[in-house]
């Protein structure tokens, strides 16, 4: 379909940044495009994409400026149809089994010659040139090759945006995203199990998306290509953290699961966001791999948190999010489309963000952040070395039960190094980097619950946003690390006994839940959870990390 205003919107053919020329072009052909039908539109201005969006895709633009868009019927990730191509140069790095489910070569061919297939029968194609890394001894240029506008214009916010010089002597990229997911993957072709495809391929160094218009998909992409080459190429620890940095330069990591907290807590207006998401730990800081933030919009209110809720303006992508049809006010509180509603914005939408966005320090605390829907879990306690790995490979996190099931049971989730689905490699290689790190760097360590407190899902709350952001200023004032610590059994974690502007009573849970012998119970239940999901990680740890975990009485 071509629109009435595409052809007055063109941006001008001579112009070296944003049209590739000569052997970028031949690229194109080589790769199987239809160079005399297709028209490139390369790194396009925000303005244009969100024309494109307006004219070909049905968005809409929001009464603070960005664009709402819909991913269709994928609201979220499909880890069940993420693969890996099996290839010589990477098999026996890959850990494989149900994360990184193998594909087979040809397989892979199949899929990408159906995606350029599909992207021929469309009349615009979007390329978005960009890094993955701030660091400019670690990044990788990656290209994005789409069909929609909203497509290209979520990679411009979450990849790291080239100058224009950048731009002009790009040359070949490192990695190049093949996103036809309006198109489904063909359920007859050799290992498809549904219409959904997203795989990998280490050796051609090429993605390709089908049936899935969930733009999340490239970034965590992306994700997963670094969580194999930073430590296979670079020697350098990837992770899946959020960053910030205080005034003095002190630098502070956040992992956690989604949900838990890391877009959240390092939105900090005494701090410095250095990004939300993913991080590379290298050997002489911490560097962001990303360009922008995807924040969750449910619940999003402009007194809880204002920096994210102000970045939500021109240039931004709402995704999912229902909106006044009349006023075209986003709607916050809305999930008919979906509980998994986002914002992207460039990390310069968050006023404080630091650019570029590097640390030249290792951090100086790490905090895991974990969501418990048992209430079992202390608000905050400082772990010991052991059990700061022995927590890692857990990756412990807990999902709510669903409103709509009638489950009244909240759901345990052991994601080992806190982002299972986006790991390469096997956990050991990296909870070692990571445990080499702190020891060298004498890293303070702490477990955060923002999840419940006073009694599991349904009796207790969640720990209120105000009360997490207190216990986060008392770690990075240094009260934490001096402060009177109290023994919480079963876990064996140490517990302080107060902090400035959260109730006393809030910080154990054996005083905050009233019926102490649902505790009790709650509390050996949640250890036996822990105990069974470390088994399989037993033989690849200390015996002190083993013995680190908890001990139901
Ligand atoms: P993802 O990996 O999916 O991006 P995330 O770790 O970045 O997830 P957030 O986007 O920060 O998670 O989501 C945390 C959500 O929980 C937000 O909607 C936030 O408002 C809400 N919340 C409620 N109470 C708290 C709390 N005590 N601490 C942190 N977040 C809280
Ligand atoms: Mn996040």
């Amino acid at each position: 379909m071509t629109s009435p205003g595409n052809h007055h919107d063109e941006l001008p053919t001579n112009n070296p940044h944003y049209s590739l020329l000569g052997s970028e072009l031949k690229l194109f052909s080589d790769a199987g495009f239809d160079m005399d039908k297709i028209h490139l539109k390369r790194n396009a201005p925000v303005a244009q994409l969100y024309e494109d969006a307006v004219q070909k895709e049905g968005a809409v633009i929001s009464s603070t400026g960005a664009l709402i868009n819909f991913s269709g019927k994928k609201t979220g990730r499909s880890p069940k149809d993420k693969r890996i191509v099996f290839e010589e140069t990477s098999k026996d790095d890959v850990w494989w089994g149900p994360v990184n489910i193998k594909m087979d070569e040809h397989t892979f061919e199949i899929n990408r010659e159906r995606a350029i297939d599909y992207l021929n029968t469309r009349d615009d194609i979007y390329v978005f040139d960009g890094f993955a890394g701030w660091d400019p001894k670690y990044r990788i240029k990656v290209r994005v090759i789409c069909a929609r506008a909203y497509h290209a214009l979520f990679m411009h916010n979450m990849l790291i945006r080239p100058t224009l010089e950048e731009l002009e002597n790009f040359g070949e990229p490192d990695f190049i995203i093949y996103n036809a997911g309006q198109f489904p993957a063909n359920r007859f072709t050799a290992g498809m199990t549904s219409t959904t495809s997203v795989e990998i391929n280490f050796k051609r160094r090429e993605m390709v998306i089908l049936g899935t218009e969930y733009a999340g998909e490239m970034k965590k992409g992306v994700f997963s290509v670094m969580h194999y080459l930073q430590p296979v190429k670079f020697g350098q620890l990837s992770l899946h953290s959020s960053a910030n940095e205080g005034p003095n330069g002190d630098v502070t990591l956040f992992f956690g699961l989604s949900g838990t907290g890391k877009t959240t807590l390092s939105a900090d207006p005494t701090r410095h966001l250095i990004g939300d998401d993913e991080h590379v730990w290298s050997d002489t800081g911490v560097f962001n791999i990303e360009g922008g933030c995807y924040a969750k919009c449910l619940g999003l209110t402009q007194a809880q948190e204002p920096e994210i809720y102000n970045a939500i303006r021109f240039g931004s992508i709402l995704e999912n999010v229902a909106y006044d049809k009349v006023t075209r006010e986003a709607d916050y509180s809305d999930s008919s489309v979906t509980e998994n509603t986002r914002c992207a914005y460039p990390i310069e939408a968050i006023p404080n963000a630091k650019i570029p966005c590097i640390a030249d320090k290792p951090p100086s605390n790490i905090i895991f952040l974990t969501c418990d829907a048992y209430g079992v879990l202390p608000p905050v306690s400082k772990l010991t070395t052991e059990q700061a790995q022995y927590h890692f490979i857990a990756g412990y996190t807990s999902k709510t039960p669903g409103t709509e099931t009638g489950v009244t049971e909240p759901s345990p989730t052991f994601s080992t190094c806190y982002g299972q689905p986006f790991i390469v490699l096997h956990p050991r290689r990296y909870a070692q980097m990571l445990a080499q790190r702190m020891e060298k760097h004498k890293v303070d360590v702490y477990l955060v619950n923002t999840g419940w407190t006073g009694g599991k899902f349904g009796v207790g709350k969640r720990c209120p946003l105000k009360y997490t952001r207190k216990i986060v200023d008392a770690i990075h004032d240094g009260t934490l690390s001096k402060a009177e610590y109290e023994h919480f059994d079963v876990f064996n974690l140490s517990v302080p006994k107060h902090i400035d502007g959260v109730p006393d009573e809030l910080l154990n849970p054996s005083n905050a839940w009233a019926d102490k012998a649902a505790f009790k119970q709650e509390v050996n239940k949640l250890a036996g959870m822990f105990n069974a999901n470390f088994e399989k990680f037993a033989a690849d740890v200390s015996a002190e990390v083993a013995a680190a975990g908890p001990k139901a009485a």
